[in-house]
């Protein structure tokens, strides 16, 4: 394998793997071989992609058999307090925050069962495949209870009679309520995030980090940004730039044969919604434009 060339972990397959590889591709990565190998090799960067299982990833970067990982937080939350327990400490440093993953590990009980904070937490059997999360969020709360390692169906544990109640990942809910389950406390947030060694690299791969970092944040940027075109009256400028959402200054231009009108362009930080529009017109806007943005570099 090129030494000078960037390995980056991605769960191979699961929640994080589209959003992943989507938001790979837009900062303009190339791959040349399909998820369903081991190894995406990048055509126009000097990067590639190793796809394993996400448990795994915390440990390639610790090994430093990867410099980059891309993980759920809770997973790497996970490994942090095991490598503590175990006497390590991390060696991954978490490098930015994505915008997609989100879920949280949560508490939830059987329908039906009532829920009064801690007094119904102690001395339960809880299930659950984030034992040493669970584990600091009881002790911090001083509560003791009986943690049941699982690997996974943590669900169905109840129903089992395996357990009294669970702590289990949640998006939606729509699973817990298929299990006739309800989420009562929140233990963690979670979101995706990028790791890497804590190892110096050589300058040539340094800079292809900083570089890849860069682009993220573009892209993260550029999703719920607007640009938007308008004209107006000038009497009209100061009720305008207020209305315009999320927007720093925008750009005035003048309008040829037309004195008291100018037309303005301006970068949004944010979604622009119908009603917006609607009041811009009310304060006077014409002829306005909403474009997507589809590359920013600050
Ligand atoms: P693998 O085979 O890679 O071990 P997995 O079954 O552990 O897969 P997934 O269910 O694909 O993992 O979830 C991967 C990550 O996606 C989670 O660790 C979490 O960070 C995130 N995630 C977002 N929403 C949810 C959700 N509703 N349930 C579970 N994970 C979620
Ligand atoms: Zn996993």
């Amino acid at each position: 394998m090129d030494e000078l060339r960037l390995k980056l972990a991605v769960q191979k397959s699961g929640r994080l793997t589209d959003p992943s590889l989507d938001m790979l591709g837009r900062c303009g990565l190339k791959l040349s071989r399909g998820k369903d190998q081991l190894m995406g090799f990048g055509e126009n960067m000097p990067l590639d992609v190793l796809f394993v299982r996400d448990d795994d990833i915390p440990d390639l970067v610790q090994e430093d058999v990867c410099d980059l990982g891309l993980v759920g937080l809770n997973v790497l939350e996970e490994k942090r307090l095991e490598l503590r327990e175990r006497g390590h400490a991390a060696r991954f440093q978490q490098i930015r925050t994505l915008d997609f993953g989100r879920c949280r590990l949560s508490l939830a009980v059987p329908e039906g069962v009532t829920f009064e904070g801690a007094s119904s937490i102690r001395g339960k059997r809880i299930a659950t495949t984030y034992p040493y999360l669970l584990q600091k969020y009881l002790r911090e709360r001083d509560i003791s209870a009986d943690i049941v390692t699982l690997s996974g169906a943590v669900e169905i544990a109840p129903r089992l009679g395996r357990a009294d109640m669970i702590c289990d990942l949640v998006s939606t809910g729509s699973t817990l309520q298929a299990n006739h389950l309800r989420e009562v406390e929140t233990v963690m947030e979670s979101h995706a995030v990028i790791i890497r060694t804590p190892l110096a690299l050589p300058p040539e791969k340094d800079e292809w980090v900083e570089r890849l970092m860069m682009r993220i944040d573009g892209v993260q940027q550029v999703k719920e940004s607007k640009y938007i075109m308008l004209h107006a009256p000038r009497s009209a400028l100061p009720e305008i730039r207020r209305l315009l959402p999320g927007s720093e200054s925008p750009t005035i231009i003048p309008l040829e044969g037309f004195p008291d009108k100018v037309a303005i362009h301006a970068v949004c930080r944010e979604n622009v919604f119908w009603e917006t529009l609607e009041s811009l017109k009310k304060a006077g806007a014409s002829a306005l434009l909403v474009l997507p943005v589809e590359k920013m570099l600050a």
